[in-house]
């Protein structure tokens, strides 16, 4: 990895511009709450981008065609000085059964799918020095990074 310090604010507009350039998606609604707004990480910009715009794409084609389509975007800082940045869509939830799969390379549930995006998009965190998990629940799917 290239570290640089980038502006958080900045990148996740710019990959929302993308992933709705990329993706069919009109009928969703996206949020971005970055906290504070001057919040800067250091890594690589181009490998944390793949990592975004995977999980916006997962998240846009959860949705599909339901009319109330949204995707949250929340960074912040914890307590401990680690960055994190959650992507929360209101798509049909993941059952367990299959959460457990998502991470392994190949693994899709989709027709033509490659499931590749979130084993690599793993990879590229931990190769960051930090983390890529999909949080346990019931009612809403949320993916957070963590980045150390
Ligand atoms: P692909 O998108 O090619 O299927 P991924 O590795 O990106 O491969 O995702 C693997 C699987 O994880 C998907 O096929 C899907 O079952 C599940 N998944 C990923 N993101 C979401 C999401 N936001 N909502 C529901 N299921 C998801
Ligand atoms: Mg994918």
């Amino acid at each position: 990895p290239e570290p640089s310090l980038f502006y958080l604010k900045a990148f996740i507009e710019r990959m929302v511009e993308l992933a709705r350039h990329q993706n069919p998606c009109d009928h969703i609604t996206f949020h971005t709450k970055i906290d504070p707004a001057d919040l800067i990480l250091y890594a690589d910009e181009n490998l944390i981008s793949q990592v975004v715009i995977n999980l916006l794409k997962n998240a846009i084609q959860a949705i599909g065609n339901q009319p109330d389509g949204q995707i949250d975007i929340q960074v912040y800082c914890n307590e401990t000085e680690e960055v994190l940045i959650e992507i929360k869509n209101n798509g049909p939830v993941i059952p367990p059964e299959i959460a457990e799969h998502i991470f392994i390379p190949f693994f899709t549930t989709k027709k033509g799918g490659s499931g590749i995006g979130l084993s690599i998009s793993r990879q590229i965190m931990r190769l960051s020095g930090g983390s890529l998990i999909l949080l346990p629940d019931n009612k809403e799917t949320k993916f957070i990074l963590k980045f150390k």
